[in-house]
């Protein structure tokens, strides 16, 4: 698996597993824990959950998944911006922990932000992680003008900004990606095949998917983690889905399939407001 650092050093696969809405169906219960286990034995050990999905459940579905193999992970979760105060940060986390079966997340989010001050949610990460109880924090959402007001607030340690990102979705390539890669923080792009909706059945995506023998899952997920530094989370809630998205490292774009990719979907020429869903 091809992995990335985080600016602290830390080495983290750039493929790793979304998990909204999974745990929300018993009947789908099975075949999700199955998908998440092919993706960890397949090095997809970023494992991105949220204490609002399904108010906890997909951080207790994860929990399931992951018994006996915690230590081989790296467990993202994120605070709601409504807890996101002194003390709701911190009680936050440890429901979360509580959750997912851990003493400890890898890399701990505020989700987007909301009206607590950056500066009081950064307070109560660093104290987190002063505990131990994460190693790390990032964010979520954040545009440039959000970074430049963390990184006023404190925020110096900050460690990700998960953003949406697919070739259908590419606003972020004109300021705020080229200045999270120069500050050597990663990108996690949230969302990477577009939800599967109408990305998935896109006339460009297919026929580049065609020339390599690929599919257009894979074709998004290669487009994203074209360029060093981005980290996708793709969800799926199927082995199959999981071993699909994997293969999608063995597949480069080459100069055709962007320039088709380029006319299909055209990258930013002036700000774009961050999109989120
Ligand atoms: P994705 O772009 O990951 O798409 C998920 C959808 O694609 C599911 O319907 C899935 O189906 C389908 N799919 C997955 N793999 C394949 C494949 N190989 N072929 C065909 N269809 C496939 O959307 P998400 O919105 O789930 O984003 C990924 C993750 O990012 C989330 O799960 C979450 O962890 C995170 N996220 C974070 C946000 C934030 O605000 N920070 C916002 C949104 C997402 P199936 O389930 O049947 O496999």
């Amino acid at each position: 698996m091809r992995q990335t650092r985080t600016p602290d050093g830390t080495s983290v696969p750039v493929l790793g597993q979304g998990t909204w809405m999974m745990g929300d169906e018993p009947g789908r219960r099975d075949a999700e824990i199955a998908a998440l286990r092919e993706g960890i034995d397949r090095g997809m050990t970023l494992l991105d959950t949220a204490e609002i999905y399904g108010n906890g459940r997909s951080e207790e579905l994860v929990a399931e998944a992951i018994e006996g193999r915690r230590d081989a992970l790296f467990l993202v979760s994120k605070v709601a911006p409504g807890n996101a105060s002194r003390q709701g940060t911190i009680r936050a986390c440890e429901a979360s922990l509580q959750r997912l079966g851990t003493d400890r997340l890898d890399l701990y989010l505020l989700h987007w932000r909301g009206s607590v001050p950056l500066a009081e949610t950064v307070a109560a990460l660093e104290t987190l992680k002063d505990s131990g109880k994460i190693l790390r924090w990032g964010v979520s959402n954040f545009d440039v003008d959000d970074m430049a007001e963390l990184a006023a607030a404190g925020g110096e340690a900050v460690q990700t900004d998960q953003v949406l990102y697919n070739p259908s979705e590419r606003g972020i390539e004109h300021d705020l990606l080229p200045m999270l890669t120069e500050q050597g923080i990663p990108v996690m792009a949230y969302s990477p095949i577009g939800q599967g909706g109408d990305l998935l059945d896109d006339a460009t995506l297919a026929r580049i998917a065609e020339r390599h023998g690929a599919t257009p899952a894979r074709v998004a997920l290669a487009f994203v983690l074209r360029q060093e530094g981005v980290i996708a989370i793709p969800k799926a809630s199927s082995v199959d889905h999981v071993r699909d998205n994997a293969a999608a490292l063995d597949l480069t774009l080459d100069a055709q399939d962007m320039a088709e990719l380029d006319a299909a979907f055209p990258p930013p020429h002036s700000k774009q407001p961050l999109a989120i869903i």
